[in-house]
Formats: structure tokens, sequence, C-alpha cells
């Protein structure tokens, strides 16, 4: 009999097992080795989450709360994960194979977005409308109600913080399923919310497999809005399955980024950018910065300099606090290599690659940062999300070739563009199919103020900032005649 310890669900501020006692080993992406369990939720469990979070929002006293309020919680919480940043930073190292430094990033950015919704949640208001005379119309704006969410295994912190932290600061009550894969933190997380004042049911986490638990919580009529964060596929049966009871659904799905270099770039300050962009979490990135492409007076340059910067690497267990950790599970790990091995035998060259630690653990899920150079843009490891810390450099001739190629993938997350010329900058910005540009820089160091979201395949909606607070309310309109 299994001695590991088990996580259960969180519901209703209560610690409960699945009804059937399954449960699901939780693996050590460093070892592969069991190290926990987790409970595996069924309908029967997203069914008495929801029902709690629909008691704490019609009747409890989370949906009475008044916005201040509501606010005072997050920021009591955005406290206590503070204090305990080195605890939730452990665990999300080990679940996830994060490097240390990288894990500790994550905690504060979902502190941050404690403190950024706690300071937003009394700040939104609806309209007085102009409307024909005796009548005062008001745009009201409410929370949704009973609000899902499904995230995804990379960033479980982080993406609970600006999905999660949002939903409550506009005042819906949440059932949330993450990822199988890594969930612990957000179990721990659910029960700072709870310290810091959350009523009871404002917050529930039932724990289980996509096409179990997920599944189940997408079709359940007892939704509002649902918001996903995950792979495209997912995101299409999850868009069906919410369609028929007709819920809103926020898309947030994968990526093919691209970062566009001119020869006027500032190299010095573009290589470890360019790096970091698709190193960072080993590739597990939606926003990863996985193409590259670069203007040919300057590509050759640029090359060498990456292909120094790759062999530099070192790839090595959580705790060890490397460039890169282990990808998430030895599935992920086939398919990076599938598809690494399918570019070779295409012909396509291997600029540089960075190396595993000899002594790192032979059952952990380790792929060594490839850079690849020359690729065809049509080329499936050009046109597809590797998910792992792979970078397809391609050159191009002018401006003209660079927007086709930085919008000629089905996704359209993210962009970078690198350029000294302010005009082009800003023209090429505009020509980008995607949701956020970054110019000279990539990312914006997290940016919790600044809108996310894709077009195409990248899913549609917008979190972060106040953009991602408004997404997760619904305007009422009330017309009253006084004459
Ligand atoms: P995934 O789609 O397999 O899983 C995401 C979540 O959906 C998990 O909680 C999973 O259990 C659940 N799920 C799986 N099948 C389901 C079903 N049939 N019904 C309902 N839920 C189901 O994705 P993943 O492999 O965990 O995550 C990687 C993907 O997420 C990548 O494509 C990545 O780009 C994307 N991602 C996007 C963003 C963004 O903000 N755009 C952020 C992080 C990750």
């Amino acid at each position: 009999m299994s001695t590991l310890p088990v996580h259960l669900h969180f519901i209703g501020h209560r610690r409960l097992p699945s009804a059937s006692g399954e449960t699901i080993p939780v693996i050590d992406p460093s070892d592969g080795q069991p190290y926990a369990a987790i409970a595996r939720g069924t309908a029967a469990e997203v069914d008495l989450a929801v029902q709690a979070a629909r008691r704490a929002f019609d009747e409890g006293a989370w949906g009475r709360m008044p916005a201040v309020e509501r606010g005072r919680v997050l920021a009591r919480a955005c406290a206590l994960v503070q204090e305990h940043a080195d605890e939730l930073a452990q665990i999300e190292s080990r679940d996830c194979g994060k490097p240390l430094t990288q894990a500790r990033n994550d905690v504060t950015a979902i502190a941050r977005y404690f403190e950024f919704y706690a300071g937003a949640a009394d700040k939104v208001g609806g309209q007085v409308l102009p409307y024909l005379p005796g009548y005062a119309v008001l745009a009201d704006r409410e929370p949704h109600g009973v609000t899902g969410h499904i995230i995804p295994w990379n960033y479980p912190l982080q993406i609970f913080g600006r999905s999660v932290g949002a939903a409550l600061a506009a005042g819906n009550a949440c059932v949330v399923k993450p990822a199988e894969d890594a969930c612990l933190s957000l179990l721990r997380v659910a029960e700072l919310l709870a310290e810091a004042g959350l009523p009871e049911g404002a917050l529930n986490i039932v724990t289980g497999l996509g096409s179990e638990a997920g599944a189940a919580l997408a079709a359940h009529p007892g939704l509002d809005h649902i918001s996903f964060t995950g792979s495209p596929a997912t995101g299409t049966r999850v868009a069906q399955a919410a369609a028929e009871h007709h819920v809103p659904v926020t898309l947030e799905l994968g990526g093919k980024s691209p970062q566009v270099v001119f020869d006027d770039a500032d190299l010095d300050a573009a290589v470890p950018v360019i790096v970091n962009a698709v190193v960072q979490n080993a590739g597990q990135t939606c926003s990863a910065g996985s193409r590259l492409l670069v203007q040919r007076g300057v590509h050759d340059a640029l090359m060498e300099r990456l292909a120094a910067a790759f062999a530099a690497l070192r790839v090595g267990p959580a705790g060890a606090d490397l460039a890169c950790g282990p990808l998430i599970r030895a599935s992920q790990l086939a398919r990076v290599r599938q598809m690494v091995q399918e570019a070779r035998e295409a012909g396509i060259a291997v600029a540089a690659e960075g190396r595993i630690e000899p002594d790192a653990p032979a059952g952990g899920y380790y792929f060594a940062p490839t850079l690849l150079r020359d690729v065809p843009p049509g080329h499936r490891i050009a046109q597809e999300e590797v998910f792992g810390p792979v970078l397809a450099a391609m050159p191009f001739a002018d401006e003209a070739e660079a927007v086709a190629l930085a919008n000629g993938t089905r996704f359209g997350l993210v962009a970078g563009v690198w350029t000294r010329d302010g005009s082009r900058a800003l023209r090429v910005a505009r020509r980008m199919r995607c949701g956020q540009v970054f110019v000279n820089n990539y990312g914006a160091a997290g940016g919790v103020e600044l809108p996310f979201g894709g077009v195409k395949s990248s899913g549609h909606g917008r979190e972060k900032g106040i953009e991602g607070l408004l997404s997760f309310t619904r305007i009422k309109t009330i017309a009253i005649k006084h004459d």
C-alpha cells in the first residue's frame, strides 16, 4: 500500500478526498520518482465545488462583501504569500521541476497579482448613460457569478494569480481545476487565502485529470464563465463544452512567438534576452520566443554569439538552480526529442546545444537547449509549439519579409522587435498579428499591469491588468423611467 502523502481537494474551505477514494501520484520531474499523491476528482467533486461556489455567491458572506473588503482579503493574501515565499517556491520548484530562482520569481508574481487586484477591486464601476428625457440608464458592472478556471502545469502560481486573483477581486466565486502534473502550490495558496479571510466557498479547488475533472468542469451547467489556459486542442474542447450552456470563455492558448532582429539592433542587449525567452522554464512557456528571424546583415554575427550562449547553458535538477531544469514529464520529453530528431533528419543544422550535468538523476526528464539555424519557415519545428528549450532561427532580407514570416504561423501571442529605428519599431509592431509586442525587450519582466492574450490559435480574451479584471465582470443595463 502506498504511503505517499495525499493532497486533498479544497472545497468549501474543507480538505476532502474523492468519493471514489482514488488518487494520482505526483512525480518529481528531476528524478522521475513519485513523492506525493493528489485526489483524483470526478464530476461528483466538481459538482460539490460548483454548489459551494454558488452558495457563497448567492447566499454567503462572499456575495455580500463590499469591494473594498474583497480588496483587503487579497491584500492580506499578498502579505501571507510573501511571508511563505520560501515554502511556496520550494513546493513549485519540485512539483514543476523549475530551477529555484525561477520558482521564486513566480511567487513574487502571484504576490504582485494579489497586490494589483487588491488595489483595483473597489475601482471598477459602471456608467450612467445619456438616453431619452425622463429616463436614467445605468450600465452596471457586476461579477459573472461562479467562474471556472482551468490551469496548466507550466506556471501554476502565476496563472492562478492573474486569473483567480482578478475573478475574486471582481466578486466572483471560483472553481479551479489545476493541472494533474503540478498543483500542490495552489492547494497551499488556497489555505493562505482562507487564512486571509476569504469566506467559505469563494474559492474551491478540485484536482484530477483533464479528461475527468477538467471535462466535468467545462461541461458544468452551473458556471457563468470559464477561463482556460492550456493547449489549443484542449481549448477547443473546453469552448465546445461551454457552448452547450452558452457560457462565455476566455482562451489563453499556445504560441510560436517570433523575435525579429534587424541589422541595426543592439546585439549586446538582445542576446541574453533572446536566450532567456526560450530557455526560461525549460521552454515550457506559452509566450516563449521560440522563433528567431534575423536580418541577413547581422545574421552570422548574431548566430555566432547565440551559439556561444547556448553552448554555455547547463541543465540539471530543479534544486541545482541552473539555467534549465527538466521538462514536466516523460511524454513531453519524448515529444520534444522527436520534434528535434525530425528536424535533424530533414537536414536542419544544429548550431549549438547546452549540456546536461553528468550527475543529473538518470530518471529526470532532461533536454539540452538546442539552437537550430536556417530553418525552413514552413517546417513543423518553425510552425508548431515545441514546448521545450528549442530555438528555430531563420534569416530574412527586408522588413516586408520579416513581417510575413512573423505572422506566418497559426499562432499570434507575442512578438519581439529589435531595432534602433523608432519608426520601424512602431510600424512593424503595428503589423504584428498578436496580442503583445515588445520592442528592444521581451516580456517586460512579467508585466502584471499589461493586458495579455492572443489572436488566431493563441486564443481570445485578455487577462492581466485592468482589462483582465473587467473580463471577469459583465454589464447589466438598468433603464429607469422617472417622469
Ligand atoms: P493542456 O491543454 O493539456 O492542459 C491544460 C489544463 O487543461 C490542465 O489543467 C488539464 O488537466 C486540463 N484539461 C486537459 N484535458 C481537458 C479536457 N478535455 N477538458 C477540460 N480540461 C482539460 O495543456 P498543458 O499541456 O497542460 O499546457 C501547455 C499548453 O498551455 C501550451 O500549449 C501552452 O502554450 C499553453 N499555455 C498558454 C498560456 C497563455 O496564457 N496563453 C499560458 C501557459 C500555457
